[in-house]
């Protein structure tokens, strides 16, 4: 299986036959990835598991799994009645929602946190987007974490229980199939599936696939062929094993294919013993990276002195629009500037138009400093910020009345320490803390 034969492929037409044919000319070296196109959906069948390859990859791999499983906090929660189980979907949920973040050493520790504050999503329900947003930063995407929280509230105002299938999980805001596969399967033991770049690119392996992993048409081709393999006795194990084998053995790279429990079942391993010009990791293919966009912005931490030598200072914090990249989020003031680097002059104009114009601040200046320049990677931006210190004599702010409502606060340094705020914004901040620690050990020992 997966190990095509001209034969079964002479209705389809050219292109489709060198989608779904093996590589042959493929080399170990491919500089320049192309997108390939999908697996047709018509050839599903060609890639499906025998019932005796099922049987023999889940009894394999789960009886790894119950030797090699790593220790998580998420795994820990029993589920003996209904309660327990609830305990389990919300911790499964959050975690899940966490992974996708980042890897799973950096998400014990949020996930604990996390569980000490709102240990149920009842508590969860009661907390608000400041809080949340607070425990989650560092993570990014925190559209996620506002989701949790839209979700934990609807399901509260539904009766609090957790919605036991996959059907009415899909039904939760923010619940999507891989998360709602994840809490089914874990928590309730429902046979369905869960689908991750792990399990893609397992999947792909074991069935010598080589279309495009990322093409829509592909992924639910994989979805399928995961569903096949589900174990309807330990839906959740079977599923959390696949995503280990990805995440510890069957890595992107360096697969360690001679620890492997499924290698026999492996036919990217049997085609790389058969072919040397093939290796394993030539699957699932590569795909040419979407081209970052570089953007621009200038960034001011406005002090406002207030009191004796600005003993009672505080920060200009405005609140991101609801809608697109860091929603609803907290920061510093800050211009995106026009599609290019721009010189001093150029930035320091856009954040007093920015001022002026939204505040109607006066520009009392004490101070103004240019601290440093900060590179921040999104998925697909790469976000360069030039960031300066501008101190300002006390005034208040009347926010002006324009076409979109802007929020703003003032808060005061130990405020500052203790919200959560975004990686960039935090970076902004210990980067004027240093500038002025430092300024202030030059003038020491000048003295
Ligand atoms: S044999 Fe190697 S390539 Fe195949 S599934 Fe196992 S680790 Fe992955």
């Amino acid at each position: 299986m997966g190990t095509k034969t001209k034969q079964t492929m002479k209705n389809t037409t050219p292109a489709i036959e060198d989608t779904i044919t093996k590589s042959k000319k493929r080399t170990r070296k491919v500089s320049e990835p192309k997108p390939q196109p999908a697996l047709p959906v018509g050839d599903i069948e060609d890639f499906q598991f025998r019932e005796d390859e099922v049987k023999e990859i889940s009894t394999s791999l789960l009886k790894w799994y119950d030797v090699n499983r790593r220790d998580l906090p998420w795994r820990r929660i029993n589920d003996s009645d209904d309660t327990d189980r609830d305990r389990k979907a919300y911790a499964v949920w959050v975690s899940e929602i966490m992974l996708q973040q980042t890897r799973v050493q950096t998400v014990i520790n949020y996930f604990n946190r996390w569980m000490e504050k709102w240990p149920t999503v009842e508590h969860l329900a009661q907390a608000s987007i400041e809080e949340v947003n607070e425990i989650w930063a560092g993570l990014g995407y925190y559209r996620r974490a506002r989701f949790l929280l839209e979700g934990a509230k609807s399901i509260v105002e539904e009766g609090g229980q957790f919605p036991r299938s996959l059907n009415d999980l899909r039904k939760v805001r923010g619940i999507g199939e891989y998360t709602a596969g994840a809490i089914a399967s874990i928590a309730f033991n429902e046979a369905v599936p869960v689908v991750d770049g792990n399990v893609i690119r397992v999947i792909a392996r074991l069935r010598t696939i080589s279309a495009n992993p990322k093409d829509k048409t592909t992924v639910k081709n994989i979805w399928r062929l995961a569903g096949q393999l589900v174990d309807l006795s330990r839906p959740g194990d079977f599923n959390q094993a696949l995503m280990e084998l990805g995440a510890t053995l069957c890595t992107p790279l360096n697969p360690n294919c001679s620890s492997c429990p499924i290698s026999t079942q492996c036919n990217a391993l049997l085609e790389s013993k058969q072919n040397p010009s093939m290796v394993v990791t030539d699957y699932p293919a590569k795909v040419a990276k979407v081209k970052q966009r570089r953007d621009f912005s200038a960034i001011s931490v406005v002090e406002i002195m207030e009191g004796e030598e600005g003993s009672g200072s505080k920060f200009l914090l405005v609140k991101r629009p609801e809608e697109g990249l860091l929603a609803g989020l907290w920061e510093f003031p800050s211009v995106l500037l026009n599609g290019d680097e721009a010189d001093l002059v150029v930035r320091r104009e856009a954040i007093d138009d920015f001022l002026k114009n939204s505040f109607g601040l006066k520009l009392n200046v004490i101070e103004r400093e240019e601290v440093g320049e900060y590179v921040h990677i999104f998925t697909h931006i790469r976000l360069k910020m030039y960031i300066e210190h501008l101190v300002l004599r006390s005034q208040d702010l009347c926010r002006k009345k324009g076409k979109e409502e802007m929020f703003y606060k003032y808060v005061d340094m130990k405020t500052l320490g203790s919200m959560g705020l975004t990686t960039g914004v935090r970076k902004a901040y210990d980067m004027v803390q240093k500038f002025k620690q430092s300024r202030s050990s030059l003038l020491k020992d000048s003295l």
